[in-house]
C-alpha cells in the first residue's frame, strides 16, 4: 500500500512517527511524507519518500533576543506555521490527489493533512504525538490552564489571520473551515496513541477506535560528533528541556552548573539551539553542554535525567528505565510531571525548586538511590514494551486499510 503521511514539522512531532515510517517500508509499502528539508536525513534514513514543504512550515527552534520566553510569545510562532500550512494547503492537496495513494495518517495539529485527509475518497487514520486529548476532560481543563483569559495582542493577530486564512480557503477552494480547536477534538476511525493505556488520563472514555501503541524507540543515526565514548566512568545524568524555544533557559542551566559541579556525575546536557553553549559562562570540568545531544544513545546509559517532560523525553526516558525529575513548562508536560510523579517513576520540580542548586542535587540523589524508583520503572518498561509500539501501529494500519478497500469494493 502507499500511505502519505502529515506531522507537524517540529522535533516532537516527527520523532515518534519515524519507526512506523521505516517498519511499513521494511514490509514493503510505499510512505511518502510531507516535510521541510530539516526533516531530510531523519526522513530519509526510514526510506521514506520525502515530499519537501516550504522551510517557513519548519516550526522555529529559537526566538531570537529573548531569555526565558513566555508560551504566549511562542504561540504566535506556532499559529504562523499553521497558518503557512492552510496557506500551502491547495497545492498540497493537488499533489495528493496526484498519488495514487491508499491512506491518509496526519497529525491532528497539522490542519493541512487534516484538510487534505478529508478532500480525498481514502481511508484515513490519525497518529496523535501526545495524550488523547478529544475524550479527556482532565487533559483539556489542564491545557485551558495555560491560557486563561483572552490571548495577548501577538497572540490575537495571529489567531484572527489564521481564521482568515481559513476563511480564504472555504470562499476559494471549498475546503472546510478549521481552527486550533479541531486539533483537540478531531477523531478519525483509527487513532494511534503514544502511550500505553494505563498511562492515559480518562482512558475508560477512549473506544476500540483509539490504539494505545506506547512508544515506538528505534535507533535515530542522529550520533554526529558527539563523544559518546567519554561516558564509560562517572553515572551519567542527562539534562534537557525540548527542542522548543522554551529550552531558552540560562537561568536553569547554570543553575545545574552550580548543583553539579565537582559531583560524582558526568552530566550531559543540551541547552537548545537557542543559546550558545560558550553564554552559560565557564563550565564545569564534568559537564558536556551541547545545542543538542543524542537523547537516545545517551539514555542508554544514563542514571537519571532531568527533562521537561515532553511526551517523547518522558516515554523515551520510561523506556530506558531511567528516572525522571520533571521541570515542566506547557502543554502535556504538566501532566507528564504529575503522571510520572504519581506513578512513582519521577519527581515533579516547580519553577522555584527547578532553579535551586541544593534542591536539584538532592532530588537527582533521590531519584538514583531510592530502589523503589527502578523497580517501579521496571514493570513499566515491560507495560511500554508490550504496547506494540510501531510494529503493532503497522499492523492494526494495514489491516484497516484492505478492510476499507474490501468494504468499498463490496459497496461498488
Ligand atoms: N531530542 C534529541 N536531542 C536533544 C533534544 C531533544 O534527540 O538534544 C529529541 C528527543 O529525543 C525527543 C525530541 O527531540 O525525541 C523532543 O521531543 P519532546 O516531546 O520530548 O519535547 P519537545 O521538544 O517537543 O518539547
Amino acid at each position: 500500500m502507499k500511505v502519505l503521511f502529515y506531522p507537524v514539522p517540529a522535533h516532537g512531532h516527527v520523532n515518534p512517527m519515524l519507526p512506523l515510517f521505516q517498519e511499513l517500508v521494511s514490509r514493503g509499502d510505499e510512505v511518502v511524507v510531507h516535510l521541510p528539508r530539516e526533516f531530510e536525513s531523519a526522513v530519509r534514513h526510514t526510506g521514506a519518500t520525502l515530499r519537501l514543504l516550504d522551510d517557513a512550515l519548519c516550526i522555529p527552534a529559537t526566538i531570537s533576543g529573548e531569555v526565558a520566553p513566555e508560551l504566549t510569545q511562542v504561540l504566535p510562532l506556532l499559529l504562523g506555521v499553521m497558518c503557512e500550512g492552510l496557506r500551502a494547503t491547495p497545492r498540497l492537496l493537488e499533489q495528493a490527489r496526484g498519488e495514487q495513494a491508499d491512506c491518509v495518517v496526519y497529525d491532528p495539529m497539522a490542519m493541512w493533512g487534516r484538510l487534505i485527509a478529508k478532500a480525498l475518497p481514502l481511508p484515513r487514520a490519525i497518529f496523535q504525538t501526545s495524550f488523547g486529548l478529544s475524550h479527556s476532560p482532565t487533559l483539556q481543563a489542564a491545557l485551558k490552564k495555560d491560557m486563561p483569559g483572552l490571548p495577548p495582542p501577538r497572540a490575537l493577530r495571529s489567531i484572527l489571520e489564521l481564521m482568515w486564512t481559513s476563511e480564504v480557503l472555504h470562499w476559494r477552494h471549498g475546503l472546510p473551515r478549521v481552527g486550533m480547536r479541531d486539533a483537540f477534538i478531531t477523531v478519525e476511525d483509527l487513532y494511534f496513541i503514544p502511550v500505553p493505556r494505563s498511562y492515559q488520563p480518562d482512558a475508560g472514555n477512549f473506544d476500540e477506535r483509539f490504539v494505545f501503541i506506547g512508544p515506538s524507540v528505534t535507533p535515530r543515526n542522529d550520533r554526529g560528533d558527539f563523544p559518546l565514548e567519554q561516558l564509560d566512568g562517572k553515572p551519567v545524568l542527562l539534562i534537557s528541556l525540548g527542542t522548543t524555544p522554551l529550552n531558552q533557559r540560562p537561568d536553569f542551566y547554570k543553575a545545574c552548573f552550580e548543583a553539579f559541579r565537582d559531583t560524582r556525575w558526568q552530566v550531559v546536557m543540551a541547552c537548545g539551539k537557542g543559546l550558545e553553549p560558550a553564554s552559560l559562562g565557564p563550565v564545569p570540568s564534568n559537564i558536556l553542554v551541547r545545542q543538542r545531544v543524542p537523547q537516545l544513545d545517551v539514555l542508554q546509559c544514563a542514571r537519571v535525567f532531568i527533562t521537561h517532560g515532553g511526551m517523547n523525553s518522558t516515554m523515551e526516558s520510561l523506556w530506558h528505565g531511567v528516572p525522571l525529575a520533571v521541570f515542566p513548562q506547557f502543554g502535556d508536560q504538566p501532566l507528564n510531571a504529575s503522571r510520572v510523579t504519581e506513578l512513582g517513576m519521577g519527581i515533579t520540580l516547580t519553577a522555584q525548586n527547578a532553579v535551586d542548586p541544593k534542591v536539584l542535587r538532592d532530588t537527582v540523589e533521590r531519584l538514583d538511590t531510592d530502589p523503589r524508583y527502578r523497580t517501579r520503572l521496571s514493570e513499566f518498561k515491560r507495560e511500554l514494551r508490550e504496547a506494540g509500539g510501531h510494529r503493532r501501529a503497522a499492523d492494526v494500519l494495514q489491516r484497516y486499510v484492505t478492510a476499507r478497500k474490501g468494504q468499498r469494493q463490496k459497496a461498488a
